[in-house]
């Protein structure tokens, strides 16, 4: 079967492409494990627009560049903020629940904005977004869905991008998936560190194999840590949502003072970098706690049902207890670089969403500002891509290399613990110019091993740790590249 659109990933971009695209086509969903599995399925806060009369477009535009340090596309963030209320309205149409005060939408503030513009359903926003598209895409008669295929590689062919290679993790059998147009939606890298705040499945896969097909990769530099992840001893690296400290939550040190003050004239709602760095720097003194218990009980169980549930099941009392927080590694601002209609340098090759750079997040990303960006680039491709299969007109018959397809089970555990240790201590919230050179050379070192390895034969877990590793180096060599300090890069 030859597909017309071929989307690697389930998040919010991909669902969102697939339902478009399918007026026009074909379309083959894989993904790696269940179809709702993904950054998008645990996005708490919400999703940035101007919704607001005191509001403004110029705002929302000056936030994004203040966060970005100036270095974003201007283009790219124009056309994401004034496609901003559209898009909101469009998940409205089908059926995203978002919480109202009356008829208004209720608008939460997060850091980095000037004003209240964020709409939300409660604290699980991503997780009802990709409810109401699962929704739609599971009824559509062009959309193939193919849960538990992990795409390993992209299938590049006189000059131009015709599918992918794919693992069925169940089955453990490698086929090729042939298609006019293939579309990277497969999200972020976060796993590359070992203390982050994403699921499993965030290991790069789609920035390692664009990178090893020949597609361009810009600003891997700018890794987001998120200021405020629970940080309790065997527990999960639970992300606490900055709407959090938008509702008036401060953080304290262990002597319960409140350090942000004297850190940043927005204090708590400072960018995340800033507030990152000051935890980071005021925990060598000692445990750092979020705390909201100041608010009103029932308000805060009200405003934050799902994160005062999990902190529960932890031991926490969210409306009577501080909360031990700490960094972890969140979002991925750089990628496969796209133009603004989503079109990498290999003909036939889209991407959008986290794996895609578009340039509108700059040095850093503005919060909530990345559900948005997955509906607007995710839209905006649409018509290219589609333009893009009526002209190919047909693909022939690619043959693939049998050595590609062997599936072998591999234990690369280890190997992927240490990558997320190198990276951590190395190239993580502060890098240190003088160790940046000998990092690389392990990386290349453990990329070697991992190469070797795969010539046997391949697995998930094999595939993935060699997907970090790619990542891995090419966040390291980004930093090594860019000497000074600016917005999540912080180097001494
Ligand atoms: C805890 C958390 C909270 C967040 N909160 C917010 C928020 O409040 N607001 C906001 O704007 N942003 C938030 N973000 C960021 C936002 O969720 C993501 O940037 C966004 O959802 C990314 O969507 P996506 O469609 O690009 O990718 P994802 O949602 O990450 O989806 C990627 C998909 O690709 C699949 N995949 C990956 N590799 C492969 C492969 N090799 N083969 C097949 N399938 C593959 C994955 O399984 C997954 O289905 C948050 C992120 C996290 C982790």
């Amino acid at each position: 079967m030859i597909y017309d659109f071929l989307v690697i990933g389930s998040g919010i971009s991909g669902l969102n492409f697939s339902l478009d695209s399918a007026e026009h086509g074909t379309v083959a969903i894989v993904t790696k494990k269940e179809l709702m599995e993904s950054n998008s399925n645990y996005a708490q806060g919400g999703i940035a627009a101007v919704l607001d009369a005191h509001d403004s477009f110029d705002a929302h535009i000056a936030d994004t560049l203040t966060a970005g340090c100036f270095l974003n596309d201007v283009e790219a963030v124009k056309l994401m903020v004034t496609q901003a209320p559209a898009q909101i309205q469009k998940l409205i149409d089908i059926g995203v629940g978002f919480n109202r005060k009356k008829e208004d939408l209720s608008l939460t503030q997060e850091g980095g904005h000037s004003a209240r513009r964020i709409a939300h359903a409660h604290d699980a926003t991503g997780k009802e977004i990709e409810r109401a598209l699962i929704f739609q895409v599971r009824q559509h008669k062009n959309i193939h869905i193919f849960e538990s295929h992990l795409a390993i590689d992209l299938i590049v062919k006189n000059n131009a991008c015709q599918g992918a290679i794919v693992l069925d993790t169940e089955k453990k059998h490698i086929e090729p998936f042939l298609a006019k147009a293939t579309i990277l939606a497969s999200g972020g890298a976060g796993q590359v560190y070992e203390r982050n705040c994403n699921p499993r499945v965030a290991t790069g896969d789609g920035i390692a194999m664009a990178a090893r097909a020949g597609a361009e990769i810009r600003d891997m530099e700018f890794i987001q840590f998120h200021p405020t992840a629970l940080a309790l001893e065997g527990k999960p690296t639970f992300l606490l949502s900055e709407t959090i400290r938008g509702e008036g939550a401060i953080l304290v040190n262990a002597k319960g003072e409140r350090f942000m003050e004297s850190q940043h004239e927005l204090k708590e709602l400072a960018p995340r970098d800033i507030v990152a760095r000051a935890i980071y720097e005021e925990m060598k003194y000692g445990p750092v706690y979020l705390d909201i218990t100041h608010r009103e009980s029932a308000y805060i169980k009200a405003r934050f049902p799902y994160i005062y549930d999990q902190l529960w099941w932890y031991g926490i009392k969210m409306d009577k207890d501080r909360i031990p927080v700490a960094p972890a590694a969140h979002y991925t601002c750089g990628g496969v670089h796209t133009d603004l209609h989503g079109q990498t340098n290999i003909p036939g090759l889209f991407a959008f969403g986290e794996v895609a750079h578009t340039g509108v997040h700059g040095a850093n990303r503005l919060a909530s500002n990345s559900l948005l960006e997955c509906m607007v680039f995710s839209e905006q491709t649409v018509p290219t891509a589609v333009a893009y299969v009526q002209h190919v007109g047909s693909v022939e018959h690619v043959e693939i290399d049998s050595s590609n397809t062997i599936y072998t089970e591999t234990n690369v555990r280890d190997i992927k613990k240490e990558i997320q240790q190198i990276m951590w201590e190395h190239v993580g919230i502060i890098r240190h110019k003088n160790e940046l050179n000998d990092t690389l050379q392990k990386l290349q070192a453990i990329q070697d091993t991992l190469n070797t390895l795969q010539k046997n034969g391949r697995d998930e877990m094999l595939i993935e740790t060699k997907n970090l590793a790619d990542v891995a180096i090419l966040i390291t060599k980004a930093a090594i590249e860019r000497k000074e300090s600016i917005g999540c890069h912080f180097i001494v």
